[in-house]
């Protein structure tokens, strides 16, 4: 990034609707890679959406994730 587009992005803020893998990602990049703010906005109790790790019964399992991510290593 230039010093102008730095500049440019000092001080905003960007507004993500959801807390799942793409919105804690897109958080993620703007944290790591700009200076734009970002703030997530979540309408559950919990972060992770339909990927989370949920505790049933005492016991911790993850939800929808059925297959190995290409980075995954075994
Ligand atoms: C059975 C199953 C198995 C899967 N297995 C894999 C796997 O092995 N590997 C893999 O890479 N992917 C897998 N996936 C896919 C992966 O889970 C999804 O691609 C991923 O969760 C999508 O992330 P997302 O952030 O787009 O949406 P979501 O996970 O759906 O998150 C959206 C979030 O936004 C919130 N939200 C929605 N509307 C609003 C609103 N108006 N205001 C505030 N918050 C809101 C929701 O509450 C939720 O927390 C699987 C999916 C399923 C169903």
């Amino acid at each position: 990034m230039s010093q102008e587009q730095h500049i440019q992005s000092a001080n905003r803020t960007a507004m993500i609707i959801g807390a799942g893998p793409a919105g804690l990602t897109a958080a993620y990049e703007l944290l790591t890679r700009t200076s734009i703010r970002p703030i997530v906005l979540e309408r559950s109790s919990y972060m992770g959406g339909i990927s989370r790790t949920i505790n049933y019964k005492g016991n911790r399992m993850d939800t929808a994730a059925t297959a190995s991510s290409p980075r995954a290593t075994v």
